[in-house]
């Protein structure tokens, strides 16, 4: 099989009936720069930046976090690198960094909180990130987001960041993208100016998942509860989809559930066209994207719907084993 997708790298994940859909990986630590190249990855469509952080036994510095940047950006020649800023909290502790005690930490002082109430951090890291791109385009992404203001809070931090670095005479990017990830569902559900004000969103399913159905990710007894191709799940996703593309916002998935081959074949059935995931799952998502009928795949997971199945993975999987490649 590793030779089969090793064989697909080159080509696009297009389906037969020709919708395509990119296929970007997921990284975090300078030793996964090297797939880039071997999985045919588009680029990175989350790079935890935390990883960097959580590898050290201090606060790393601005000048050694923008070098380590730039490489990234290097080694995806041209494709886009999505940053995502900080997420730390919840189960990622920074040994360096006071520990909180609190009773829920998934849901609580995490990620983009903890960036909003104590900007020193998240500001020295839009300045790595800035210095890095050193004129080149930048993505950047926020996670965590709850509600509409946090973004626009966020946001503005970048944008401040960006008048600084001007005013210092340093070079600043030429395209700036400034994304949120959906990954608690209340954004679902915030108003359109936020879609509006986005620059793109990328739904976060590991979170989403588990505060959907509230079902802990880190609990082996309740993690595999719940299907993502549960219809609810689905709907949700689809409302989502909606939304975005209202306000022409583009949207991509990059939860792990993006590199399961079922998954990811019904999330692009729903009309997802970006998926981000672990660089050795592009291999088996192209291959199945690459053998079946997007447009046949929608009909069977509506029909799914229609007749009250609360899953849609029994009929999509007995459809697949009618397509012959
Ligand atoms: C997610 O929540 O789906 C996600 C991609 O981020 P992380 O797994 O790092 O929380
Ligand atoms: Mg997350």
């Amino acid at each position: 099989a590793q030779e089969r997708y090793a064989s697909l790298r080159g080509l696009p994940a297009q389906s037969k009936d020709g919708a395509v859909v990119k296929l970007q990986m997921n990284a975090g630590l300078m030793a996964d720069l090297p797939s880039l190249e071997s999985s045919g990855a588009e680029g990175v469509g989350l790079f935890r930046t935390e990883l960097q952080f959580l590898i050290r036994n201090q606060m790393p510095k601005r000048d050694e976090l923008a070098r380590l940047y730039a490489r990234v950006m290097d080694a995806a020649q041209g494709h886009k690198v999505v940053f995502r800023t900080l997420d730390i909290g919840s189960d990622k502790v920074l040994p360096y960094m006071k520990p909180q005690d609190e009773p829920n930490p998934a849901m609580g002082w995490r990620a983009i909180r903890v960036g909003l109430d104590k900007p020193g951090v998240l500001r020295m890291q839009l300045q790595a990130l800035i210095r890095a791109s050193n004129g080149r385009d930048l993505t950047v992404m926020f996670p965590f987001i709850s509600e509409q203001h946090e973004f626009a809070s966020a946001r503005s931090h970048l944008l401040r960041e960006i008048h600084r670095e001007r005013s210092l005479g340093h070079p600043v990017p030429q395209e700036l993208k400034i994304g949120a990830m959906l990954e608690t569902p209340s954004l679902a559900f915030a108003p359109r100016s936020f879609f509006e004000t986005a620059d793109f969103i990328s739904i976060g399913g590991n979170d989403l998942k588990q505060f959907f159905f509230a079902a802990d990710r880190e609990n082996e007894r309740v993690r595999r509860r719940y299907d993502v191709l549960n219809v609810s799940f689905l709907n949700l996703i689809e409302q989502i989809i909606q939304r975005c593309a209202e306000t022409d916002t583009p949207l991509s998935f990059c939860g792990e559930d993006a590199g399961r081959p079922i998954e990811a074949l019904c999330f692009a059935a729903l009309g997802i066209r970006t998926l981000s995931m672990r660089p050795a799952s592009i291999g088996p998502v192209k291959a199945l994207l690459r053998r079946v009928d997007l447009t046949g795949a929608r009909r069977v997971i509506d029909a799914a719907r229609a007749e009250g199945a609360e899953t849609v993975r029994p009929a999509v999987l007995d459809w697949l084993a009618t397509q012959v490649d």
